[in-house]
């Protein structure tokens, strides 16, 4: 028997050649692609102007299914995280942040993660697996149809995503990349490239490749002002050095949907905090500066976890380091925590994607527990 294949696989072009494969026209993958993800349909009989017989022959080999879902949290703030199961114990997130003028899905892109990063439980939990496209935009497709139907609207709802949940998107580029064009295809969720955002703690071959294949916006992990530093916080550095990473920044502006790339910046007490990071910080981005605006910073307050042994830095710390770079001209931003009781900050991901006996304890725990009560994310 055939197997049956999960539509959310596919972006417009696979969609087509699998149609093709049917002995359809591309105009019917075209159909099809926007009941699935603009109507949120999974059902092949709803989707009443596809021809009867196609209908059918996509029930026998073919079907569009969500990954199920191991929890839901809603925060007070209006912050819904999801736990997915992915299978064999493993498990991702996507979290929904609603603002006043947008609502941001963050989305995971493997289970676990390889670069293994000092101050992320993703990293302490080390590598599982590379999402396939299907599960990276089967997070989008739940999250935007769930949330219209929970809104009772129509309308979009989703204008906005990051591939910040776990994983890095550019060791997993080969499925990242259909989901990428998914999210931006007319047809799809209709996404603009600067409202679809990659960050990466900098694999920087991959970083040319996103510029010239699908160039979306980009955000740095950077975290640290010189190479020794940067080696022990993120361990990619010792493959890609810092010279190497402002470099590849660069070309990226070429092709970047913004004139700006996007540094992060996870505050940590004591380590990476003192003014003599910001000078540092002042100069490294100075020497890669062609002319004007070239970078923003965003500083992120540490979300601890017991494991890091690091703490997060004080508020006075972030504002003074804040100030030094806002002087010397940078654009700087200091991330709101979100969801902070729902745990949906970043790095508080999906515990324990190793530990598989406790990922299934939690869900027989959880399971047991009433989803909270609804709250519309708008009026939050
Ligand atoms: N792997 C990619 C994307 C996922 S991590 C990357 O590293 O960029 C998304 C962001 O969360 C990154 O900037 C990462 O450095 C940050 N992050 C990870 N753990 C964190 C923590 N415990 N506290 C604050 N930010 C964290
Ligand atoms: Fe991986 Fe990003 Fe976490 Fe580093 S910060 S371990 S790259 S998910």
């Amino acid at each position: 028997m055939q197997a049956s294949t999960n539509l959310l696989e596919f972006d417009l072009d696979g969609l087509a050649a699998f149609c093709e494969r049917l002995g359809e026209k591309r105009f019917r993958a075209t159909q099809l692609f926007r009941w699935i993800h603009q109507r949120g349909a999974s059902d092949f009989a709803q989707m009443s102007d596809l021809a009867k017989s196609l209908r059918g022959k996509l029930a026998s080999c073919a079907h569009v299914s969500a990954l199920p879902v191991i929890t839901q949290n809603i925060s007070q703030d209006g912050t819904i995280k999801w736990l997915f199961d992915v299978g064999a114990g493993d498990a991702v997130e996507a979290v929904f942040i609603p603002e006043d003028d947008r609502g941001t899905l963050c989305i995971s892109s493997q289970a676990g993660c390889a670069v293994g990063c000092r101050f992320c439980s993703t990293g302490h939990q080390g590598f599982s697996r590379n999402l396939t496209t299907g599960e990276i935009v089967a997070q989008l497709w739940f999250a935007e149809h769930f949330l219209r139907r929970h809104l009772g609207t129509e309308e979009r709802v989703i204008s906005n995503v990051v591939m910040m949940g776990m994983g890095e998107p550019l060791q997993n580029y080969t499925q990242l990349v259909p989901a990428l064009r998914t999210m931006l295809d007319d047809h799809g969720y209709g996404l603009s490239r600067r409202r679809v955002t990659v960050s990466t703690s900098g694999v920087v071959p991959m970083m040319d490749r996103l510029g010239a294949d699908c160039a979306v916006a980009l955000a740095v992990s950077l975290h640290a002002p010189n190479d020794a530093l940067r080696d022990k916080l993120v361990p990619l550095n010792r493959k890609y050095p810092l010279d190497e990473l402002m470099s590849a920044c660069q070309r990226y502006l070429a092709h970047a949907p913004r004139d700006f790339i996007t540094f992060e910046y996870c505050m940590l007490d004591g380590v990476n905090d003192q003014p003599e990071h910001a000078r540092e910080l002042i100069a490294l981005i100075e020497r890669y500066r062609t002319d004007g605006v070239w970078c923003k910073l965003n500083l992120i307050p540490f979300n601890p976890f017991p494991a890091s042994g690091l703490l997060r830095s004080k508020p006075q710390q972030v504002t003074a380091f804040a100030k030094l770079l806002s002087d010397a001209g940078l654009v700087t931003t200091v991330r709101k925590t979100r969801g902070d009781d729902i745990d949906a900050a970043c790095g508080q991901l999906a515990g324990d994607v190793k530990d598989r006996t406790r990922v299934v304890q939690r869900i027989a725990l959880q399971r047991t527990v009433p989803l909270q009560p609804a709250v519309a994310p708008h009026e939050a």
